[in-house]
């Protein structure tokens, strides 16, 4: 098999968290970039991945990276001027490791904002713990730092490749309905959203990856990181609030500085309903788990200014993870423990058939709503790249696809994927990523409502929040 070098990466490659995301990703950035591996470094405390490290003949630096050791540590391994940090580790701050990589003129990416260690639950002040206070202060540095060297900001799966499907998504309705549409900058993608009548955008996800063995009680079990999830699953419920809502959620907060896109929900996201659709399972409760991307997609595609302006979509996750994940989730929340077991399902201990659906819903238009995605499975994956799992390559492939960006683009300053060339990177990752489709459908959050309880619906405008939203019960 022969696959595309997509360029030369001189210097340091740094690899910061060798865990299952970084695992993922070593294979294709050998395969797609050339580089000299003495000077490929992993930044890795857990000895329990020396032994992978090793096998791969790389060198490993058991450190964990801290707010008093990074610039040190860091220093110590990157090349000045030259070089590539990628940052696939937990409880490291993104702002500062990207604000250093800056600085010394080294290529920077990673697949979300992550904070130092404490951020998620050495706090009860909820407003602190959003990922609109994360976000923001990336867009504040980007402001405050305009241009220079490249850091990629949230280019995983999600965030990060959705923003792409939406740009895809946005031009086959676009098409399908008979429109024109060449836009070329944020305000052109913002106003096409607005012309082809879009409220606003599901993530909309169905992983059906199953394990072999039964999950046993005590164990949380994922397809990525369990750390990663149980952290973004205790954060408030956070979502890109939509200009055209017409009901406002009794314990929502909105925001009070910054681009004022999002609000957030005094609850947990891992433990909120909402109704959503994917195409192979149809009509389905995913979890209204905070992501970057919510936040992100309600800002990029914001029309007009301030407080109130002329149209805002609605953004916001809405994900059912693999079913032992859903189990692990209820058994947390019913416990009030968290499990002292984490476990990321390998490659091979799961059954065939199973697939991780990961795309966008595009609702509230002339045709109802498109889904727009991949509809990777965990059998082709093992085709494809080594060392991950269906949902591992989706994130791993993006985060490819990134890098190659950054390397054609290196001055391009801090930026989010939505800002990003969607047709390039796409052309990089859909190798990866199996059937990638759009399905439309007639489902809105109304069809087939139980009656047997009553209900406070918005008749009148089917894709409201308030129809979305899993309120009876919660
Ligand atoms: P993982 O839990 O499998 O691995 C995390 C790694 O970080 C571990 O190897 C751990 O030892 C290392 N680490 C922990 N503390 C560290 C420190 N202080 N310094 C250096 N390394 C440290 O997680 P994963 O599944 O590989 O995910 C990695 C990251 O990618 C997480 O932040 C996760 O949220 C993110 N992610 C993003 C997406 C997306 O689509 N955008 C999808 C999956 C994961």
């Amino acid at each position: 098999m022969s696959y595309p070098k997509y360029g030369r990466i001189d210097g340091a490659i740094v690899m910061i968290g060798f865990g299952s995301i970084g695992q993922g990703t070593l294979p294709l950035i050998e395969r797609h970039f050339d580089f000299d591996p003495d000077k490929l470094v992993i930044i890795e405390p857990n000895d329990a991945n020396a032994e992978k490290i090793a096998e791969k003949g790389y060198q490993r630096l058991a450190a964990s990276l801290s707010p008093e050791n990074y610039r040190e540590v860091l220093g110590s391994v990157l090349t000045p001027g030259a070089g590539f940090v990628v940052n696939l580790s937990v409880d490291t701050s993104s702002l500062d490791l990207m604000k250093f990589c800056r600085e010394q003129g080294v290529l920077y990416i990673d697949t979300v904002v992550e904070p130092w260690v404490g951020f998620y639950f050495d706090t009860d002040d909820n407003a602190a713990r959003t990922n609109y206070a994360l976000r923001q202060a990336v867009r504040d540095e980007k402001a405050a730092n305009p241009g220079g060297t490249t850091a990629v900001s949230c280019c995983g799966a999600n965030p990060g490749m959705v923003s792409w499907f939406v740009k895809a998504a946005l031009l086959k309705l676009a098409e399908d309905l008979g429109a024109v549409a060449e836009p070329s900058s944020r305000g052109e993608w913002a106003a096409l959203m607005q012309t082809l009548g879009v409220k606003g955008v599901h993530i909309a996800e169905r992983d059906t990856q199953v394990r072999t063995e039964p999950r046993e009680t005590g164990h949380f079990v994922n397809t990525w990181s369990v750390e990663g999830f149980i952290a973004e699953g205790f954060q408030p419920a956070e979502l890109g609030w939509g200009s055209w809502e017409p009901w406002f959620p009794p314990n929502a907060h909105r925001q009070d500085r910054g681009c004022k896109s999002a609000i957030w929900l005094e609850q947990p996201g891992a433990n909120t309903r909402v109704r959503t659709w994917c195409p192979t399972r149809g009509p389905q409760f995913g979890f209204l788990v905070t992501h970057n991307e919510a936040v992100s997609i309600a800002d990029y595609y914001t029309v007009g200014e301030g407080d109130h302006p002329e149209f805002r979509p609605t953004a916001h996750y809405a994900y059912h993870p693999c079913d032992d994940a859903v189990l692990s989730l209820h058994e947390m929340f019913g416990s009030g423990q968290v499990q002292e077991v984490h476990h990321i399902l390998d490659v091979e201990e799961i059954e065939p058939g199973g697939i991780d659906e990961l795309g966008v819903l595009l609702y509230g238009h002339a045709k109802n709503a498109l889904w727009y995605g991949s509809r990777l499975s965990n059998e082709e994956t093992k085709d494809l790249a080594p060392d991950q799992n269906a949902t591992g390559l989706q994130v791993t492939s993006a985060v490819l696809a990134g890098m190659v960006w950054a390397l054609e683009n290196p001055q391009a300053g801090i930026v989010e994927t939505d800002e990003m060339d969607h047709a390039r990177c796409l052309e990089v990752q859909l190798p990866y990523l199996g059937p990638v489709e759009g399905h439309y459908t007639d489902w809105t959050p109304l069809t087939d409502r139980q009656s047997l309880f009553p209900e406070e619906l918005v008749e009148d405008e089917p894709w409201a929040f308030a129809n979305v939203l899993e309120r009876t019960g919660a």
